[in-house]
């Protein structure tokens, strides 16, 4: 094995993984390249089952740290996009406010599309290691000291050690603490358009193949570009927490949810209704996230990565590299020699990985903030710590 590990406290026992989100699966590579059995446990039906969103910039400091370790950075390099990673701040007028282009950025946060990175993370681990179509529905702790899963279809498994990677609706979570997400204060309306250059052209120029944020009247519109040209946008405002079912608006039906997006951003440039006007369907989206500061007695041979572990809304664009970063650390405490025991390796990784998390979300708190404050523009240029460049409306 490179580097200094040791599989000693692994080799032997029976890993399951519930959840082959971005988390798990980079953990069951990271803990199959170093000699341990693992069984991820996925509810979706098979890897096609579902339509993987938008795309991610992966950091050097977390989501490209796996990628290195897991020994993937050729295949990376290979599908990962630079030049979407080209940065634009407008404000409502359609003013460009601020223009971070590629190549100032490029080196560090290369973006990828979440259906390409989970392919690779698929890929990149041995046949079989994914069990499709099994939700998990409960565990209890056997005597021998490992657990005993319940999968929705009646199955179970018998295995030593589980991890959740199951996501901020994580059905293992409860087993660990108590502490449950709460409503951030913040809904998006998410959007989709697949061919922007035809049906909203101002729109596609004004992204550029990146990321672009529009803020103004304590709203805003975060808008990025997929690798195939698919535009994913987000309407985001500060609502009560039940506002999607309270508000009377089906946005299942296009029509309703166009009316009110052009209500809602009234006096906004008239190519963002364009915009809403080309997009396929919309989903709303409540945002949750746990508390800062979490805490908890660490569970014999039980832990949780990512989103089960620490959900937070994604102004802050983290949520996939914490997760890979929190499968890095932990197969880092599980396989380094100087523990002698799972549980505490288990109880190294929730300490280091609670006080990076807390990190975290008081960064997302705070572009939160900004997003929805009357002065959001200054506020953001003023924390990126840059003057507005020139820019014109289109
Ligand atoms: C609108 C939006 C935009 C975002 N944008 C970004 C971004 O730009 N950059 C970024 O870094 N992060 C972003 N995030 C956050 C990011 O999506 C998450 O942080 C990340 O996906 C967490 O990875 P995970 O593997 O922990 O969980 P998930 O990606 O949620 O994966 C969990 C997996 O577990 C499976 N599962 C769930 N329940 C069960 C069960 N009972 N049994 C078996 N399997 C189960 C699910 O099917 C899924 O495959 C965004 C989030 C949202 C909501």
């Amino acid at each position: 094995m490179e580097g200094n590990f040791s599989a000693e406290l692994i080799q032997d026992k029976q890993i399951a993984i519930v959840g082959g989100g971005p988390g798990g699966l980079s953990l069951a590579r990271m803990l199959q390249i170093r000699g341990g059995q693992v069984t991820v446990y996925e509810r979706d039906a098979s890897r096609m089952a579902r339509v993987q969103g938008s795309s991610l910039d992966l950091h050097a400091d977390s989501g490209q740290l796996l990628i290195q370790a897991a020994g993937l950075m050729e295949a990376f390099a290979k599908v990962a996009r630079p030049e979407g990673e080209q940065h634009r701040i407008y404000d409502k007028h359609g003013c460009l406010v601020l223009d971070i282009p590629a190549y100032q950025v490029a080196s560090s946060r290369p973006e990828i599309d979440r259906g390409v990175l989970r392919d690779l993370l698929l890929d990149a681990l041995k046949p079989g290691t994914v069990q499709w179509n099994k939700r998990f529905v409960a565990l209890e702790a056997t005597a021998a000291g490992g657990y005993l899963l319940t999968f929705e279809d009646g199955s179970r498994a018998q295995v030593d050690i589980v991890i959740a990677a199951d996501g901020a609706n994580s059905r293992i979570r409860p087993y660990i603490t108590d502490i449950r997400p709460h409503y951030s204060g913040t809904t998006l309306i998410q959007g989709e358009v697949e061919k922007p250059a035809i049906s909203c052209p101002e729109v596609h120029e004004m992204v550029h193949q990146g990321n672009m944020i529009v803020l103004g009247d304590e709203k805003g519109l975060m808008l990025q570009q997929k690798g195939d040209g698919t535009l994913i946008f987000y309407a985001t405002a500060k609502h009560p927490e039940h506002w999607v079912r309270t508000v009377g608006i089906d946005f299942a039906v296009k029509a309703k949810a166009v009316d009110f997006l052009t209500q809602f951003y009234a006096g906004w440039n008239p190519a963002f209704f364009t915009l809403f006007n080309a997009s396929s369907h919309f989903v709303p989206r409540p945002m949750y996230g746990t508390p800062v500061h979490q805490q908890w007695d660490t569970q014999p041979a039980l832990t949780m990565i990512g989103d089960a572990a620490h959900v937070m809304p994604p102004f802050a664009g983290v949520g996939v590299n914490m997760a890979m970063l929190d499968a890095l650390e932990l197969a880092n405490c599980l396989t380094d020699p100087a523990f002698t025991d799972v549980t505490a390796a288990i109880h190294a990784y929730e300490i280091a990985m609670l006080a990076r998390s807390a990190a975290a979300q008081e960064r997302t708190k705070t572009s939160e903030d900004i997003f929805h404050a009357p002065t959001a523009i200054a506020d953001l240029l003023k924390k990126l710590g840059c003057k507005a460049a020139a820019g014109g409306r289109f």
